[in-house]
């Protein structure tokens, strides 16, 4: 047999380890922070916790005093983790931070590795990505007008970005600037650089009033602000390879947290099903709701499929990029369907803040808009397959790389 759908008994013991840490330390201390109205305070205490049990930083390498785990074994971690509101960063396995580990350790220097990402990994301070703009289009960052310009032996950084997730209390930005504006392809003009918040002409305009309320998701403004060739993260025009290679398993790792979250939601239409009373029976005798909770499941098994998939992918050093792409779509659309039908079968409850579906619903709309917006990965799922259709006469290649 080639395929053994069984997971390693040490990913299993972790996951269990990860399972009961937030079942009973995080979850418990959200719903008495909730309740008392101070959501923010508990957490250092929690991750304190969390560093105790030996469940710091979990996709990191020990040498960095991380747990060492490849993406699957992340897969099963991250979905733990999303099943409670703050499990991710109580664990320093975040975004935008995950990923800006991942991207310091792969494509970071000695120096930026011992400045940036040992405090980062340690939790001493918090780090953002800061690569959108209000004045042009996300979804194509060759686009990208924040500028960086040679000034002596210094880089002189001007413009303006928005939606940069954890800006205010960060240390460090790693800011995407247009520095070859000629270059060809238009992929080669953007270059990395790692920015100290604290470096004069960077200003945090404001945090943006989301659907979901204040996320620190801030506007920032960068006015001549003076960075050295050793800021360079990645090589000079490397910024949207950067980008890509960031994105990739980032994506994955928000699609691992939102599979911990849509389990919850289902979860609460089972519960509710089964308890709501009416016309002599309860909600989940009636085959509409079931049929709710037979699509919910079906699209949650297909979620932990494709995302597990493209973990392997990932870990083995194959391609990855559609079945990422796949699962991005898909996972994102499947949290928002389930979240919306557990408010349904909650009824006005699930439609008030009594409940916590509405917060999770207002939440899980961006899904579908952060790491590509949905549009963008149907864009790139057709032309993985028109290519492999062209290439080698079968679509079989762009629908889950050699699985069948
Ligand atoms: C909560 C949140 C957190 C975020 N955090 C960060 C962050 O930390 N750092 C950062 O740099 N950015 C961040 N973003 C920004 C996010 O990456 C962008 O919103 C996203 O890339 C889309 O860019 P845009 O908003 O400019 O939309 P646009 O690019 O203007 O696109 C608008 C819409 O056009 C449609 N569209 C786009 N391309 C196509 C296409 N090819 N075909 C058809 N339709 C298309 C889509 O429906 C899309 O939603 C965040 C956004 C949100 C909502």
């Amino acid at each position: 047999m080639a395929i053994d759908f069984t997971l390693p008994p040490d990913v299993v013991a972790t996951r269990a380890r990860v399972r009961a840490f937030m079942q009973d330390e995080v979850a418990p201390t959200e719903a008495r922070m909730m309740s008392e109205g101070g959501w923010r305070q508990g957490y250092a205490a929690l991750r304190d916790k969390a560093r105790g049990a030996g469940l710091w930083a979990p996709h990191m390498p020990a040498e960095y005093g991380g747990m060492g785990l490849g993406p699957l074994a992340m897969a099963c971690v991250s979905a733990e983790c999303g099943r409670t509101m703050m499990g991710a960063y109580v664990l320093n396995c975040h975004a935008p931070d995950e990923g800006n580990m991942h991207t310091l350790l792969h494509h970071g220097t000695e120096e930026q590795k011992e400045r940036y990402l040992r405090p980062l990994v340690d939790g001493r301070v918090r780090s953002c990505f800061a690569m959108t703009e209000p004045e042009v289009a996300g979804s194509d960052p060759t686009g990208i007008r924040t500028a960086a310009v040679r000034v002596g032996d210094q880089w002189r950084i001007d413009g303006h970005k928005w939606f940069i997730s954890g800006a205010r209390g960060a240390a460090f930005a790693i800011v995407i600037a247009k520095t070859d504006p000629e270059a060809e392809p238009p992929q080669a003009r953007n270059t990395a650089f790692i920015v100290d918040t604290d470096a004069p002409g960077f200003t945090i305009v404001r945090d943006i009033e989301t659907m979901a309320g204040r996320g620190n998701h801030c506007e920032i403004r960068l006015e001549n602000v003076r960075v050295p060739d050793a800021a360079i993260l990645g090589g000079r025009g490397q910024g949207h390879r950067l980008g890509q290679a960031r994105l990739g398993p980032a994506r994955l790792a928000h699609c691992m947290r939102w599979i911990g979250t849509a389990e919850t939601a289902l979860e609460m239409l089972t519960r509710r099903a089964l308890a709501r009373e009416l016309h002599g029976g309860v909600l989940a005798d009636k085959q509409l709701v079931q049929g709710m909770m037979a699509e919910s499941a079906m699209e949650l098994y297909a979620a932990k499929l494709m995302v597990l998939h493209a973990a392997y992918l990932i870990e083995t050093g194959r391609p990855f990029r559609q079945e990422v792409s796949i699962a991005k779509h898909h996972v994102a659309n499947m949290l928002w369907r389930i979240v919306d039908r557990a408010v349904q079968v909650h009824g006005a409850l699930g439609y008030s803040s009594d409940a916590p579906l509405e917060r999770m619903l207002r939440h899980a709309r961006s899904a579908r808009l952060v790491d590509g917006a949905d549009e963008v990965h149907l864009q790139q799922i057709a032309a993985g397959v028109i290519a492999a259709f062209r290439e080698e006469g079968s679509t079989r290649r762009a629908t889950g790389a050699e699985l069948l």
